[in-house]
């Protein structure tokens, strides 16, 4: 059993990842030991992005900036990846169980939907999907949310949660996501700052 499985490493997915892997080795008893798996069948829009607009992000492509971010998760450590897809989610008193196309059976505590805003087919769970009114581009979808949760401890993030399509906001809300949930593992209000070394 997985403490939380993110559905979708694009933008919004991996940000998250990041800042929950971030959460160890800092002397946190809490956080020691967490496991995290990332579900991803690389179809990210970042990978037709060339990205001039990020914030403090020299110029790159999108798939530059993925791999960039994937390794910063590497670094921190605790985060597995598979590249199933995600087909069906079904709630099992508290816990989530995750079924892949592969036919495997994951299960997790907190669940955090990533998986864009270009459909989405995932079944078994009650969920108002409507049309994206941030898109330009008709037919593109959310999940209605409040505060990014949709029941509880399962959570919808990026352009699937209704942001705007860019890079900053849908990562934002990851990390937003992220920090909810280790709030809730931490018992009290948290954030996640590094200082320089000497
Ligand atoms: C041509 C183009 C240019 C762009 N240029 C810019 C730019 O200059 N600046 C900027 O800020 N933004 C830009 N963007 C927007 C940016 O790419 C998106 O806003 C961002 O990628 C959205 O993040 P996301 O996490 O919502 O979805 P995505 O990054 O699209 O990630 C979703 C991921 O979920 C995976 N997935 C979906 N369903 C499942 C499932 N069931 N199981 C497992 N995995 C699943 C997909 O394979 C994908 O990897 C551009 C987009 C495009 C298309």
């Amino acid at each position: 059993m997985y403490d939380v499985i993110i559905v979708g490493g694009g933008a919004s997915g991996l940000a998250c990842a990041l800042t929950l892997a971030s959460s160890r080795g800092r002397g946190w008893n809490w956080a020691e030991g967490r496991t995290y798996l990332v579900f991803d069948t690389g179809e990210s829009d970042l990978h037709k992005a060339y990205l001039k607009n990020v914030p403090g992000v020299q110029p790159m492509t999108g798939t530059q900036l993925l791999e960039v971010i994937k390794e910063q998760i590497k670094d921190w450590g605790g985060v597995e990846f598979s590249e199933e897809k995600v087909v069906e989610i079904k709630k099992d008193g508290e816990v989530y169980k995750v079924y892949t196309e592969a036919g495997k059976e994951y299960s997790a505590k907190y669940v955090v939907l990533a998986g864009g805003f270009k459909e989405f087919s995932i079944k078994g769970l009650e969920l108002e999907v409507v049309e994206n009114p941030k898109s330009p581009k008709p037919g593109r979808v959310m999940i209605k949310h409040i505060d990014f949760e949709v029941m509880p401890n399962l959570f919808v993030v990026g352009t699937l949660a209704g942001l705007s399509s860019h890079f900053t906001s849908c990562a934002g809300s990851g990390v937003e996501v992220a920090i909810e949930i280790l709030s809730r593992m931490a018992g009290k209000r948290i954030v996640i700052h590094d200082v320089p070394q000497d």
